[in-house]
């Protein structure tokens, strides 16, 4: 199927700018030309998609989510009870509200028994709808840490939420079993976090060997690792043994940021998260131990995004979705939170097209709308650049050629 999109504006990520009254050309799921103020020469051979009237951007990308959650008080529990069978089919339910939420592509950052690989191969067959999505399998951690078991070190289940490692051996172990069942990177957990009991958000809890041996089998099939952490000193190990990606970064030091700009390695800040558990705490039924823990971290987090901000450090667009509050579909919010600091609404696009595709390694099929790309896109009533709440009301949403809302 040939069709054109008729933009009023279109953001151009690659030269970050917005061009007026653009045509996008698209053959099947890919886009074959992109004409700016003018019709191109086959223009009547093309389906007119009429948006002379909106804001057309390159579909979203969240670098963070968990789709095997949706936004509970008390998700894990729930999941607890749960078979993987049903937990598939949730998470796929997941996936298609953040697709008509505006996000063509997400990352999933941990799920249990592989359901992500399994939602991300029935929408690559044609089985299924919903967005593309790059999963990272069962998480990699400690015993007793952030892994271990469902947020839950003291129970003992047939469906862990990760794979327990306590050595350098095990870990690379755990690295080729996750890449064995399809996924498309690792996920460790380099520290403590808030929504699980018992452990520290500021502390290490894989040593910098266990990391590195998870980190080298990723790097040596050509494949990016991504790291949970919270304290700079688990940061640090992480970046230092080679991590591509840091998530969270609530409690980093300037050493941290200075040893990631060295690097070339990604923050996926997910403002979100702390941010809502905070926000709704106790009194909607989170977690005492989780409110606590959060009400630690959630001011330096903000202070760590602005300072990596400013000094230049990759960042990408993520969410943290699926967690309390933190619901498929509506995580636009980030948006918001990233202005709030002081980061230019511009640039908070940024995160979310063209560099959320550099860190997949995807900046060849998605992130910007130009020739060659497929034709993921979504368009907004207003522009985002005026003012960036738009960014919660997405009113087209097209994935590989086909419209999914409009
Ligand atoms: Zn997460």
């Amino acid at each position: 199927m040939k069709q054109v999109i008729k933009c009023g504006e279109m953001l151009c990520t690659d030269k970050k700018t917005v061009i007026k009254n653009a045509y996008i050309y698209i053959d099947g799921n890919v886009i074959v030309d992109v004409r700016e103020g003018s019709e191109g020469p086959d223009h009547k051979s093309y389906t007119l998609i009429d948006l002379s009237d909106k804001f057309v951007m390159p579909g979203l990308i969240d670098t963070h989510v968990h789709t095997n959650m949706n936004g509970g008080p008390t998700e894990m529990e729930k999941i607890n009870s749960m078979t993987i069978g049903s937990v598939a089919i949730i998470s796929l339910k997941n996936a298609q509200a953040d697709l008509m939420g505006g996000f063509t592509t997400v990352r999933d950052e941990g799920a249990y028994g592989f359901t992500d690989i399994a939602i991300r191969d029935a929408i690559n067959s044609g089985v299924a709808w919903g967005p593309r999505i790059f999963c990272s399998g069962l998480a990699i951690g400690s015993t007793g840490g952030h892994a271990d078991s469902h947020f839950s070190p003291y129970m003992s289940s047939s469906m862990p939420f990760g794979q327990i490692v306590d050595s350098p051996d095990e870990a690379r172990r755990a690295a080729r079993y996750t890449f064995k069942y399809g996924a498309d990177q690792i996920k460790i957990m380099a520290t403590g976090g808030v929504m699980s009991v018992g452990d520290d958000p500021g502390s290490p809890e894989l040593s910098y060997e266990e990391m590195k041996a998870a980190i080298d089998v990723a790097r040596s099939r050509g494949r990016i690792s991504s790291a949970h952490a919270h304290g700079g000193g688990g940061v640090k190990i992480a970046v230092k043994a080679g991590i591509a990606t840091i998530e969270h970064g609530t409690l980093m030091d300037q050493e941290c940021l200075d040893l990631m700009k060295e690097h070339g390695t990604w923050l996926v800040p997910t403002l979100s998260a702390g941010y809502l558990i905070a926000k709704h705490g106790v009194a909607a039924g989170i977690p005492a131990f989780m409110v606590e823990k959060t009400e630690l971290v959630v001011e330096s987090h903000f202070k760590c995004c602005k300072a990596a901000y400013d000094q230049g450090i990759k960042i990408a667009f993520g969410t943290d979705t699926g967690t309390p509050f933190d619901v498929h579909g509506h995580q636009q919010e980030e948006f918001e939170l990233y202005t709030s600091v002081g980061i230019s609404a511009m640039d908070a696009l940024l995160f979310a097209t063209k560099n959320a595709a550099e860190l997949l390694q995807w900046q060849n099929k998605v992130g910007s709308i130009s020739t060659g790309k497929l034709a993921d896109i979504v368009a907004f009533d207003k522009s985002p650049l005026d003012d960036i709440k738009v960014m919660k009301n997405v009113t087209f949403v097209m994935k590989d050629g086909v419209v999914y809302k409009n």
